[in-house]
């Protein structure tokens, strides 16, 4: 049995209430995640800090099979991360919002861009990842564990 490739605290929990919906900048492109999603992943990588011309990008981790494109049709941009795999990252063809990825080397899970979410009740940051990389004006909180790469990467090492 491989171990999950996810901590305990990205799991998903069981939809205790109304779907969770987000979507893009213009609203071309909305969606909903029929999970709780209460824990969020903060990456700093550069793939990251180019996609959303930021820090990074902050992440939820759902099951593909939980997560449906409610409308619109995402265009996909795709390229190599550091762990190898081919990371197919969907967009708004219109406004250019980055709302998910399947999970390089998992492709049941889902990573939802945060910033899409139409709320953010009860959601928190669990971790950070790529902090080798983070930029040095970012802010960190440091009490959060903290992993130089990925978690998936750092696995497969
Ligand atoms: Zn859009
Ligand atoms: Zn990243």
């Amino acid at each position: 049995m491989p171990e999950p490739l996810l901590p305990e605290p990205l799991m998903s929990e069981p939809l205790m209430s109304e779907p969770l919906t987000g979507g893009c900048l213009c609203g071309e492109i909305r969606y909903a995640v029929d999970v709780a999603v209460e824990w969020l992943a903060a990456c700093y990588c550069t793939d990251c800090q180019r996609r959303t011309s930021a820090a990074g990008s902050i992440n939820a981790v759902v099951p593909a099979s939980a997560f449906r494109i409610t409308r619109g049709e995402t265009r996909v941009f795709t390229k190599q991360a550091d762990s190898g795999n081919a990371l197919h990252r969907h967009f708004c063809g219109t406004c250019g919002s980055w709302i998910y990825n399947p999970m390089g080397g998992d492709a049941t899970q889902v990573v939802l861009k945060a910033g899409t979410f139409d709320s953010h009740d009860g959601m928190r940051i669990a971790l950070n990842l790529w902090t080798s990389r983070r930029p040095a004006w970012a802010p960190l909180d440091s009490t959060l564990p903290c992993h130089e790469k990925n978690i998936v990467q750092t696995r497969q090492d």
